[in-house]
């Protein structure tokens, strides 16, 4: 017998999106993905902060954003930028009914982390982002050579 009390049902915290993250309803590449929306969508939408070492992703429970408190504080800020457009997608996709994590698929054939992935491209290039730049955007440590390279080829960058 185990003579502790553990309290199992928590909850995680979440907090709005919009208390920490401002202008995101103006922002075009935004608003091509929830129209009219936007306003609505972005006031709903939660945000839990996590201290594990990551980036950003988005829950496939509830829909929420998940961020690493150490990628916000230290990563940088186009890049941030970035992974909210290309989360925003996966949000959008939440909505509609998508499987977000297909683990039958690499990272670099899933469809939708071709199409968020996409997306945040375009954003990219608007904001004056080299393609060199965008190129080593789409590169993360845990990724080899092949799939940078491949994830690169599916979305259209070429260096
Ligand atoms: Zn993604």
């Amino acid at each position: 017998m185990l003579n502790v009390k553990i309290s199992r049902d928590v909850k995680v915290t979440l907090y709005r999106f919009t208390d920490y993250f401002k202008g995101f309803e103006r922002v075009e590449a935004v608003r091509e993905l929830f129209g009219d929306k936007t306003e609505k969508v972005l006031d709903e939408l939660k945000v839990e902060f996590i201290s594990r070492r990551g980036y950003m992703g988005v829950s496939d429970q509830n829909g929420h954003l998940i961020i690493s408190t150490q990628y916000l504080k230290n990563g940088d800020k186009r890049e941030i930028y970035l992974d909210i457009i290309h989360e925003l997608v996966h949000i959008k996709q939440f909505m509609q009914g998508a499987k977000l994590f297909d683990i039958s698929l690499d990272y670099p054939d899933r469809p939708t982390e071709i199409e968020a992935y996409k997306h945040a491209v375009k954003e990219a290039r608007r904001i004056g982002m080299t393609e060199k730049e965008i190129y080593e955007y789409l590169r993360m440590e845990w990724m080899s050579d092949e799939d940078v390279a491949k994830l690169a080829k599916a979305v259209g960058v070429r260096i």
